[in-house]
């Protein structure tokens, strides 16, 4: 595959440090690089490196917490990022464009589960991630509309919550990244319990960030350009997380302690990949057990 003309925005988060290791060539782009919520850094971005191909990773991500007190950075930035983007991709002749949107976009509950990718529109996104829930809806409409007027084939992925080696620990991290920070540092310091945020009840779906990179890889490698949910089938509550980590950690001594004063965030958002296994029939995601061994040695070692 020829890669040198794929431009990856977001090429410093996450999940492009996943794509990386699978597209060593393509053009990795970061905020300091060019903010793409400013329309000129775009359009000088794409002046300079004319991709023929575009994945769109880049996103104000964030946690529960920071999404409920600053709802409206979440909503403007990501709306500029994505706008800009698509324009722009449209307007240089990018033949193939991946935006990558989130399950928690989804309806704040349907009347079955798993969500498929038509009941995107079937209700409001859950409150606590309302602006963010909605910017990356836009963006599904906006490359939708944009294929049905100018007959392009621009596409979307889904993907559930991730986690992975390059996740952020610390202030506005993800679940997995907290909770396996929080039990290194009790190992470390031989405490016997952890506290988590809300009951542990709610049910998610967590994959590692490579696979969603080798959704993305494939998606580029077969030329498929159809919008799907990439997502793992394994929907666990998040004690049912915590106890298996700690499980696979050997440190079940520590015990779990839920503060119910903090949000739980939406109860379940599962979404179905009958779409991804008919298109992609190779696609093994990592076990969460799997997974949590490989990442808990990288965030551990945060705090040596
Ligand atoms: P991440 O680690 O938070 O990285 C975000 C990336 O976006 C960074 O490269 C960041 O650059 C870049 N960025 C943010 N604001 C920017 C701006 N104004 N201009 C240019 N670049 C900017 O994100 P991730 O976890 O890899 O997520 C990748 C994509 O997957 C996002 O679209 C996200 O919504 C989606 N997603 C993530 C999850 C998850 O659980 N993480 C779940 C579902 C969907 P700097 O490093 O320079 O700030």
């Amino acid at each position: 595959m020829n890669t040198s003309k794929i431009l990856i925005t977001g090429g410093s988060g996450m999940v492009g440090q996943s794509l990386k290791k699978l597209l060593p060539d393509a053009i990795y782009i970061s905020s300091k690089d060019y903010d793409l919520t400013n329309e000129s850094d775009v359009i000088s971005m794409f002046e300079k490196y004319k991709p023929n191909i575009v994945v769109h990773l880049a996103a104000k991500v964030g946690g529960i917490i920071d999404n409920i007190e600053k709802p409206y950075e979440y909503f403007v930035e990501n709306i500029r990022m994505n706008t800009y983007m698509v324009e722009h991709s449209y307007k240089n002749g990018v033949e193939q464009f991946i935006g990558i949107l989130s399950t928690c976009i989804y309806p704040d509950t349907v009347e079955s589960y798993p969500m498929k990718e038509e009941d995107l529109h079937l209700g409001p996104p859950t409150m606590t991630n309302f602006s963010y829930g909605y910017a990356k809806r836009c963006l599904a409409v906006q490359i939708d509309a944009l294929n049905k007027e100018y007959g392009t084939k621009y596409q979307y992925l889904t993907p559930c919550n991730l986690y992975g080696e390059h996740d952020k620990t610390g202030h506005n991290s993800h679940f997995v990244a907290a909770l396996l920070e929080k039990i290194s540092i009790a190992d470390k310091n031989k405490k016997d319990e952890i506290q988590l945020f809300g009951t542990g009840t709610p049910l998610r779906q967590f994959m590692h960030s490579d696979d969603l990179a080798w959704v993305i890889h494939e998606c580029i490698d077969k030329k498929i350009y159809e919008s799907f949910n990439v997502a793992t089938e394994e929907n666990l509550s998040i004690k049912q997380m915590a106890e298996m980590s700690l499980e696979t950690l050997n440190l079940t001594h520590i015990k779990l302690n839920f503060d119910i004063t903090k949000p739980d965030g939406q109860y379940r958002k599962d979404v179905s990949i009958d779409k991804l296994k008919h298109l992609l029939t190779d696609f093994k995601p990592l076990p969460f057990k799997e997974g949590i061994k490989r990442v808990y040695d990288k965030i551990s070692k945060r705090h040596d």
